[in-house]
């Protein structure tokens, strides 16, 4: 069975519950878009679940961000759809239509208790400020941009997977 992953934002208008098979917050990612919206300590953690399993209250109070990003100096919008609250500003997931079955809760707003994860990845290192430090345990893994691994692979690798 996955884990019910149930998350909400600071205010409380906006409640969700998703199902996850890969509930390990290991993922953080320092790019300017995740560290500006939901990563005050220089990155955010972004877990999985099947979208299909979404249920969400409060919709109504939910905004969406498509972030511009600059492509080797063409300006595209990008194609995944930050939800936040529009009343308190918190962060809740990430989804991208271009993979329909899956979103992106961030661990952040998540209030069900996640498992520590035994070790972790940090992407997109090449887009962090010089104050961010990050603390690089004995076996994470750390990547300029994005990792070998994808989510779903990293846990079935190390035997994490939830069925
Ligand atoms: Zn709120």
């Amino acid at each position: 069975m996955p884990v019910r992953l149930e998350g909400s934002c600071r205010c409380g208008k906006v409640r969700f519950a998703v199902d996850s098979h890969t509930p390990h917050p290991y993922q953080l990612c320092y790019c300017s878009i995740c560290r500006k919206t939901a990563g005050g300590g220089g990155y955010a953690i972004n877990l999985m679940g099947d979208s299909a399993t979404l249920d969400v209250k409060g919709k109504r109070s939910i905004g969406i961000y498509r972030a511009e990003v600059d492509r080797d100096g063409n300006c595209e919008v990008s194609s995944g759809e930050r939800n936040f609250c529009k009343s308190c500003g918190t962060a809740l997931w990430l989804y991208d239509p271009t993979w329909p079955e899956l979103v992106h809760p961030f661990a952040s707003a998540i209030d069900t208790e996640l498992p520590v994860p035994p070790e972790k990845v940090h992407l997109m290192l090449r887009f962090k400020p010089a104050w961010v430090v990050p603390d690089i345990g004995p076996n994470d893994r750390t990547f300029q941009e994005y990792p070998e691994q994808s989510i779903e692979d990293w846990h079935k690798s190390r035997g994490l997977w939830v069925d």
